[in-house]
């Protein structure tokens, strides 16, 4: 798969994903996007807006909502996986790109605020199965668009991504993402790029770092003081990764 666009040669049709509100609001407030209550199912929680954006593209953006038990965003793979096939369905897009915050590492040169762009499948560490081929079915490695000047483009970090259900990792979950040489650590993205694989959309996923991983600092402290700051670069190289769509950028494999 390559960043080939349609028929045509060219993104227009873009599917946004996040799984936090607080995620996704810079971007929303900033483009103006209002909510689509028709689109989707209304018996999920997932929250969808819709909006266009420079002279050509036409988004859709849909946040996973929140739990009405428990109060707070339905993170983790479950609803990204719902989430990305009720949008792709839907919608349609011509590439989907997974949205949000994630953990990075010092020890590969990731610093809080930097904003990554997949360039290798997608895989997960956190689906251990020693069984012949269930192994590898585990990891995943589901694909991603090449993104190489996309990212030169728009002044992004490169690096791969790696998805397990936990915001805390085990040791064993710190081997299997070094073995996949990922240089950052969230919930969904692999799970969506899962669905956009079985439904044949080109995938990207764009990730800004709220933590890091192997720091001093307890993850989930740092999450919550730079989630806000973190979100607000994301929505910024968001504008710019659709300036670069919008200009045409995206059209061939790069
Ligand atoms: N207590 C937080 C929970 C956020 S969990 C709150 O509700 O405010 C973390 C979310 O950010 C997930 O959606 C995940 O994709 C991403 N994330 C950020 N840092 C991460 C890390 N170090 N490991 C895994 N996911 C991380």
């Amino acid at each position: 798969m390559d960043l080939a666009g349609d028929s045509r040669g060219s993104f227009k049709r873009i599917a946004l994903l996040f799984a936090m509100e607080a995620e996704a609001r810079p971007f929303v407030e900033r483009l103006g996007l209002s909510q689509d209550a028709a689109f989707g199912d209304p018996r999920l929680p997932f929250v969808h807006y819709r909006g266009r954006y420079g002279n050509s593209l036409e988004l859709l953006l849909s946040v996973n909502g929140r739990d009405p038990r428990f109060g707070v965003d339905n993170i983790g793979t479950e609803p990204a996986t719902l989430n990305a096939y009720v949008t792709l369905r839907g919608f349609a897009p011509q590439l989907c790109i997974s949205a949000g915050t994630a953990g990075g590492f010092r020890s590969r040169g990731g610093a809080i605020g930097d904003v990554y762009v997949s360039d290798r499948p997608l895989r997960f560490h956190d689906r251990r199965i020693p069984l012949p081929g269930f192994d590898a079915y585990g990891v995943g490695s589901y694909p991603a668009a090449p993104s190489g000047e996309l990212a030169r483009a728009v002044g992004l970090k490169q690096g791969g991504v790696s998805t397990g259900n936990s915001l805390d990792h085990t040791e064993k979950c710190l081997e299997l993402i070094e073995r996949g040489g990922a240089s950052v650590k969230e919930m969904e993205a692999a799970a969506i790029a899962w669905v956009a694989w079985c439904l044949g959309t080109p995938f990207l996923a764009l990730k800004a770092i709220t933590d890091l991983v192997d720091g001093e600092h307890a993850t989930e402290e740092e999450f919550l003081r730079n989630l806000e700051a973190a979100s607000r670069a994301l929505g910024e190289k968001l504008h710019r990764v659709l300036e670069y769509l919008d200009r045409g950028g995206g059209q061939a494999a790069v």
